[in-house]
């Protein structure tokens, strides 16, 4: 009477992972996407940081996952012979009174188990990175970057060699508690409106994940979710070639985000973000906000002197699914099967932002135990 055994709802390389693990063991597992493809979303917006672990609070998911997920993430790449490169990064002082804030940010990388991390001397700051200012760095040398189309292009074929079914261009509208499972209603890309059965359900909506979880009628105002766009300005060439690392400054305090940073990408290419814009509605809008420019220019300008207004381009904007509010501590992720609440069998995952892509196998294999 089940068409599905298990839905996983949204092909983010968060959904993506998922299906291929639950797929491992699993028969019968769909998974629904409400554009033509996978990865048109945050999954594609983002800065493909491999992260090392070093900011979040301890034996948060956060903290956990991401640390698991690197490691799985790296033996992945190899695997498939995904391109990635473990470049390493920086975290850069530009001022004496930030001397100390680096040395909180090592105790909490070590807490949580990124042991790699140090302080360069001076002497090698100078060697990794001539061109850039700084009065104290660290670096972790476990930070990369990872090509993300290919990772979940891998992933998609992992899922759908084991039997996933993929379906693109499927909107869900609504979903209803039926005995033992669940009846999704959708539009397909004609939006002719069709309903399945499924026993089990994985909420990896991204931007839509605390609406698909209203739909069943699992309501949580601390889980509503509010947009916070993340733009990002390109350096011109030749500029991008005077950096090597990633390099970051210090974080600001409630991690709304971690610093307009330095992003290195695979082609070569350099760029400098995300910001932290909190949007005032829920809205896609992902046109990169030209008037921040100087704002980069001068957040920028503080370790990187070379850097002039005019090398900078706008280039793309993504935006982070905040169950955070604006001035609010950090939110850990919520992953969580809704057996307590009324919802067997139904996994919830909400506040999937950073570091997500570089956790997502590890989620997986957390949501595959929770499942
Ligand atoms: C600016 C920025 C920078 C970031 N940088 C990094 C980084 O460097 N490193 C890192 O580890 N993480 C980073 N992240 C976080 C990372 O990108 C996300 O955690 C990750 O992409 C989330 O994946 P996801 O699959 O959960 O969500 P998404 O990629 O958003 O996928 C969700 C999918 O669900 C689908 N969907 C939604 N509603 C419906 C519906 N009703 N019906 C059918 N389908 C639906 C959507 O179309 C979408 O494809 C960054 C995020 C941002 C915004």
């Amino acid at each position: 009477m089940f068409d599905a055994e298990i839905t996983v709802i949204g092909a983010g390389v968060v959904g993506l992972a998922i299906a291929a693990k639950l797929s491992e063991n699993n028969e019968n597992v769909f998974v629904i996407e409400r554009n033509k493809t996978f990865g048109q979303e945050t999954s594609s917006r983002n800065s493909e940081v491999i992260h090392a672990g070093i900011y979040y609070p301890q034996n948060s998911l956060k903290a956990k996952l991401c640390v698991e997920g690197k490691k799985l993430l790296y033996d992945f790449c190899k695997q498939y012979e995904i391109p990635f490169n473990n470049c390493g990064k920086l975290i850069v002082a530009s001022s004496d009174e930030e001397i100390p804030l680096l040395e909180d940010l090592k105790k909490k990388a070590i807490n949580n188990r990124v042991v790699d991390i140090r302080f360069l001397s001076n002497n090698e700051i100078q060697d990794l990175e001539p061109n850039i200012k700084a009065v104290g760095a660290l670096i972790s040398p476990s930070t990369g970057i990872v090509d993300s189309h290919s990772l979940m292009k891998q992933l998609e074929t992992n899922a759908a060699n084991q039997g996933a079914q993929f379906v693109y261009g499927a909107e869900i509208l609504n979903i209803e508690k039926i005995e033992n499972g669940y009846e999704i209603f959708l539009n397909d890309s004609d939006k002719q409106q069709f309903s399945f059965k499924t026993r089990k359900i994985v909420n990896s909506a991204g931007l839509e994940s605390d609406k698909i979880s209203e739909m069943v009628g699992f309501v949580k105002k601390s889980l509503k979710i509010t947009f916070c766009k993340g733009n990002y300005f390109r350096v011109n060439p030749p500029k991008n070639k005077l950096v090597k690392h990633l390099v970051y400054p210090v974080p600001n305090p409630n991690m709304e985000g971690i610093g307009i940073h330095v992003t290195i990408d695979m082609g070569g290419g350099v760029k400098l973000g995300p910001d932290v814009q909190w949007m005032s509605e829920n809205i896609y809008d992902y046109k990169v906000d030209h008037t921040q420019q100087k704002a980069f220019f001068e957040s920028a300008k503080q370790f990187l002197p070379f850097l002039e207004y005019d090398d900078l381009t706008a280039e793309m904007a993504g935006i982070r699914p905040k169950i955070q509010k604006p001035g609010e501590p950090i939110r850990d992720f919520y992953i969580k099967e809704e057996s307590e609440n009324g919802f067997p069998g139904f996994v919830n995952l909400i506040g999937i932002e950073s570091p997500g892509l570089t956790s997502s196998l590890a989620i997986a294999n957390y949501v595959s135990k929770l499942i």
